[in-house]
């Protein structure tokens, strides 16, 4: 019989990237032991193991995830790089071989950090809810690849094969070290360049603070057993109240 990893064994795979630095230090804080996955390194933190490698390459993957029981995938090209085979190669395929990793790799558990943008078409959500259906219409090329990501993830969740999977999906991530998203808005303010408003200032949009996304994807992935309601399910995840622009 096979032994089973301790279930406090983990990997992060994207753990260099803003989102996944935050998961890694709580998960060290909640006495997981880590071993991050990326195509980077870019910090050292005891007890930690890092492992620099491509997630396409599932060869590199099963030496890191043979002996750990949960996986968090959160790597991605950024979407700002604007690259169609990259979205496809890393999102689309490179997932593909996630699974099939986590599966020969004997991996109980794989957390996806999706995006809430898979429902989006462009028109208002308000209170949006998990059973809205997937665009049809995905707003970008990256999004589409995050929807086919999502569905490749879910999917693959199968309780006779011991093998359970749920999506978490933010929006708009901030809080210390984002290298985008708030620098981004400062210096385009800096410059002088935010002077229009679209339509009459009451727009909202959705951005959760980093560490309530990390909160959301340690709650995910201790609540996921064979009997839960989680499996196979993506959840949108926010803040209490949305941000007025
Ligand atoms: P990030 O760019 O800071 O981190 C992504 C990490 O993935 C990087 O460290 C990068 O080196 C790694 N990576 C990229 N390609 C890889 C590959 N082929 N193999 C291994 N590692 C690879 O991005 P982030 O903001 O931390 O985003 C994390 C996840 O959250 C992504 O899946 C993204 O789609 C999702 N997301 C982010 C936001 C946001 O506002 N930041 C919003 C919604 C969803």
């Amino acid at each position: 019989t096979r032994i089973r990893p301790s279930s406090k064994r983990c990997a992060v795979i994207g753990g260099s990237g803003f989102l996944g630095r935050h998961l890694v230090e709580r998960l060290v804080e909640k006495g997981y032991s880590v071993a991050v996955f990326d195509i980077a390194q870019r910090y050292d933190i005891p007890g930690v193991t890092f492992h620099q490698g491509d997630l396409c390459d599932k060869q590199a993957l099963l030496k890191v995830l043979k002996d750990v029981s949960l996986v968090f995938h959160c790597a991605s090209p950024s979407p700002a790089c604007d690259d169609r085979t990259l979205f496809w190669k890393v999102n689309v395929e490179g997932t593909r071989s996630v699974i099939q990793a986590c599966q020969e790799a004997g991996v109980q558990k794989l957390v996806l950090t999706s995006s809430a943008s898979v429902v989006f078409e462009g028109a208002d959500i308000k209170n949006g809810k998990e059973d809205l259906p997937y665009a049809k219409r995905p707003i970008d090329y990256y999004t589409e690849t995050k929807i086919h990501q999502e569905k490749i993830v879910l999917e693959a969740c199968n309780k006779e094969k011991d093998f359970l999977t749920v999506a978490i999906r933010p929006h708009g991530i901030f809080g210390p070290r984002d290298p985008q998203l708030v620098p981004i808005l400062v210096d385009t303010a800096r410059k002088g360049k935010m002077k229009f408003i679209i339509g009459d200032g009451t727009n909202l949009v959705d951005f959760t603070y980093v560490e309530n996304v990390v909160h959301g994807h340690i709650l995910a992935a201790e609540h996921l057993k064979a009997d839960s309601p989680l499996c196979g399910k993506a959840y949108h995840i926010t803040n209490d109240e949305p941000i007025r622009f």
